[in-house]
């Protein structure tokens, strides 16, 4: 899953027929576009940014997910 890749690369996240493009970084996080957090599946990002979305508060610092 995770390949040797020169720091960032770039993904489109498809989501309720929106598309997200967001950055991966090198350890295969998911890097979210609005204030940097990381996540470990694409999943986990787009919910995050719903979030930003809504304007919830805690969305604005997220730490890394683990589930
Ligand atoms: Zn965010």
């Amino acid at each position: 899953m995770v390949e040797a890749e020169r720091s960032h690369k770039e993904v489109v996240v498809e989501y309720s027929g929106s598309r997200l493009r967001v950055d991966v970084d090198e350890k295969g996080f998911y890097v979210c576009p609005l204030c940097g957090a990381l996540f470990t599946s694409p999943r986990d990002l787009v919910s995050h940014v719903i979030g930003h979305a809504l304007g919830l508060p805690d969305a604005r610092r997220a730490s890394p997910e683990r589930l």
